[in-house]
């Protein structure tokens, strides 16, 4: 009797697998039930399964989904707002315009508009960070986007106007919370928003929670000079240092980490810190060039993030991509400094670490949940395909992907998002930030 299975991606041209050998395959179909791949077979042996629905993958590349470790996804709807200015700057025009139009209803509206720009570029998962997490995460959800998010903290009140103590009870809740809402597979995350808005005995507080409810410890670092001579005057060291001396390393995942010295890099190897480099984000305020070279000698975990749009304007992890690729290389002046197919890896399978889901997503093989997306390869400028690796990197866009698969659900079919009308999505962005 024939194996049966949901969905096959029938005749798959070029698979980037990004298993441990970052191995490319040709003319394979690959077998999708209950959410998860099931099998990779030669095209020919479709005969010999049985399948609810086939899509034809013959003039396309498949790829494990991208995976935006850093971003604020409602920040969509603050897209240029703050152009120009360094990252004090920026941050004193965003917060003025949060406090206008970013309450529970606008982070969801943004959170909505963020996801489906995000699916309908190739990212299938993202670790976020913003406002009223709870509507964030409704929103991107239903869109279909595999979402980790959790509390925000700040010492003072946000513009959520929720205290101290709130704060804490909504991270202590949080699985509830997430429960709740449903979706794909995701970790429980804590985000303190940084060592110069919250003090090291709060920052120790959340990290105590964390460790006891099994959360990442997802927090800003370093980003730029201003913030760690900030840092330094108040404490006498450095952000990681800060966290360090008070044990908030553990599932700990920092993003940006622009300046970093090798005491800190040292601090972050040892405790198995992940770093999300956020080049456009850094290039366009002027941070500096996160070194990544130097992170991935010395063994950390690197992954690939976008920020939000108010600083980077594009939730576009292809342009991420390319982006760290060539800043790599012009800060090293070496052609050598990242290989395209460990451009690929950090947008993927580190993303994955990251978030502590390596065993789920991140990677084409059997018995992982099916994140994937499809790139139509018959366009100009990906012919001919040549390394595979390179065309993902350095050719091919967000607008190349035409389906997205997440836990196995299409998601985004032929370009169109199955589970919300997109034309209603972009009213609604639209009528909010007029209001
Ligand atoms: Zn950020």
């Amino acid at each position: 009797m024939s194996q049966k299975v949901d969905l096959v991606l029938h005749g798959v041209q070029i698979a980037l697998t990004v298993n441990k050998k970052s191995e490319i395959l040709r003319n394979v179909s690959i077998l999708i039930k209950d959410k998860k791949i099931v099998d990779i077979i030669s095209s020919k042996q479709i005969d010999s399964f049985e399948f609810e629905k086939l899509i034809d993958c013959s003039h396309h590349l498949v790829m494990p989904g991208l995976i935006n470790t850093h971003t604020h996804t409602p920040m969509t709807l603050l897209r240029g707002i703050a152009e120009d200015v360094d990252l004090q700057g920026f941050l004193e025009k965003v917060w003025a315009e949060e406090a206008r139009i970013m309450n529970e209803k606008g982070t969801y509206i943004g959170a909505k508009l963020g996801a489906l720009e995000a699916l309908l570029g190739g990212t299938t998962c993202t670790l976020d960070m913003y406002l009223h997490p709870h509507m964030v995460h409704k929103g991107a959800v239903e869109v279909g986007l595999r979402h980790a998010i959790g509390p925000v903290f700040f010492d003072f009140e946000g513009p959520d106007g929720l205290n101290w103590e709130k704060r804490i009870e909504y991270l202590r809740n949080w699985q509830n919370v997430i429960n709740e809402i449903g979706g794909a597979k995701i970790p429980l995350v804590a985000q303190p928003h940084s060592t110069y808005t919250v003090s090291p005995e709060n920052l120790a507080q959340v990290a105590k929670i964390s460790q006891e409810i099994g959360a990442i410890f997802n927090t800003h670092i370093s980003e730029n000079q201003k913030e760690n001579d900030d840092v330094f005057s108040k404490y006498q060291k450095s952000p990681t240092k800060v966290l360090s001396d008070i044990n908030a390393l553990d599932n700990a995942v920092f993003a940006h980490a622009v300046k970093l010295n090798d005491e800190d890099r040292e601090i972050i190897y040892k405790k198995e810190v992940s770093l999300c480099h956020c080049p456009g984000s850094n290039l366009k305020l002027a941070s500096g060039a996160f070194e990544w070279k130097k992170a991935k000698d010395k063994g950390i975990n690197v992954s690939l993030g976008t920020d939000g749009c108010s600083s980077s304007n594009d939730l576009d992890m292809f342009n991420v991509m390319r982006q760290a690729a060539n800043l790599a290389k012009l800060i090293n002046e070496d052609p050598a400094a990242v290989s395209v197919s460990e451009v690929v890896r950090a947008a993927t399978i580190n993303g994955a670490k990251t978030l502590g889901l390596e065993d789920l997503i991140g990677s084409i093989e059997v018995g992982k949940e099916a994140d994937l997306i499809v790139l139509d390869l018959d366009q100009p400028h990906l012919v001919p395909s040549g390394d595979p690796h390179a065309l993902i990197v350095y050719a091919a866009g967000r607008s190349d992907v035409v389906h997205v698969l997440v836990a196995g659900d299409p998601v985004i079919v032929d370009r169109v998002p199955t589970k919300v009308d997109k034309d209603f999505i972009l009213t609604e962005a639209r009528n909010h930030i007029r209001q």
